[in-house]
């Protein structure tokens, strides 16, 4: 229930924030990097800011994500610092100093080594153990909603697509673009949300990963992608990518979605398959 704001400790008065340099653009205003100060220790934090003259209905779904955020504390999800809700309305997180996980990829492609990009994947999965074990759908888990913290530091960002599992246990989304090409058969198909769903996300956030940022499908238009995943057609196994984890992808893609695997055995597996090629 978001309409009880349970935001009292993480109101955060204007004099506390310092806004800095721009490092991002939201779907409702530009992301600054910037300082807060709480106490006598000023943190050094991002801020996502809501443009002004927004109705109250926009600031709402805005701040939506930060009632999300607010539920969680696990050291791989980006977390809330505080809210400002007096105009201009902003939500204050902690600071992913390295930026986009894409990005970094890209940046840093010849010196990246296997061991790092299996332990990003298997920090991921705590994180998506830990919203499993809370019963929370994230429903758009993609490299593109992951942060560096630190070279081998990764954390979830960008709650403001999900939604709590309703009883019905799942959820019927009705608006915004949907990520089709990381989405699964029953999410395209019947717009049905569930941890299993997320579970085939994070297979393709796998699949970006080690593919160091390539997105998937690409060439492939979005209306094309269900008749594919119909036909059986799967992303294909990454350069360089070990056997042993591709098919864990696989097994993320399975069309039953009671057939995947829950996120806390992929977490077992992933830790297994990342001290096995260590020790290579
Ligand atoms: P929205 O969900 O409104 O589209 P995002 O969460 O995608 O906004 O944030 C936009 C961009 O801002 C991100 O892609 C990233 O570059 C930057 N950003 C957001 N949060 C952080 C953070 N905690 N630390 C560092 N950069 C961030």
């Amino acid at each position: 229930d978001y309409s009880t704001p349970a935001t009292k400790d993480y109101e955060l008065s204007r004099s506390q924030i310092e806004l800095g340099e721009i490092i991002g653009e939201g779907q409702f205003g530009d992301v600054h990097r910037g300082t807060c100060t709480i106490g006598r220790n000023k943190i050094q934090v991002a801020i996502k800011t809501c443009k002004p003259a927004s109705d109250m209905a926009i600031t709402e779904v805005f701040l939506e994500e930060a009632y999300v955020m607010q539920q969680f504390d696990h050291k791989h999800i980006v977390k809330l610092v505080g809210v400002c809700t007096e105009n201009p309305v902003c939500i204050v997180m902690e600071l992913a100093k390295l930026g986009e996980l894409r990005a970094y990829l890209h940046d840093n492609k010849s010196t990246l080594r296997l061991p790092t990009l299996l332990l990003y994947i298997y920090q991921l999965s705590t994180a998506l153990s830990y919203l499993e074990s809370k019963k929370y759908v994230h429903r758009d888990i993609a490299a593109r909603n992951v942060l560096v913290a630190a070279e081998d530091t990764v954390k979830l960002a960008d709650f403001g697509l999900s939604r709590w599992v309703e009883d019905c246990s799942y959820y019927k989304a009705s608006r915004g673009k949907l990520p089709i090409k990381w989405m699964s058969p029953e999410s395209i198909s019947f717009r049905r949300f569930t941890t299993a769903s997320d579970v085939w996300m994070f297979g393709v956030c796998m699949w970006e990963i080690l593919s160091l940022g390539v997105k998937p499908f690409q060439g492939v238009r979005n209306n094309e992608v269900i008749g594919k995943l119909d036909n059986g057609e799967r992303l294909q196994l990454p350069p360089g990518c070990p056997p042993r984890l591709y098919s864990l992808m696989v097994a993320c893609w399975q069309y039953e979605p009671s057939k995947r695997p829950k996120a806390n055995q992929l977490k077992d597996s992933l830790f297994e398959i990342m001290n096995e090629e260590k020790s290579q």
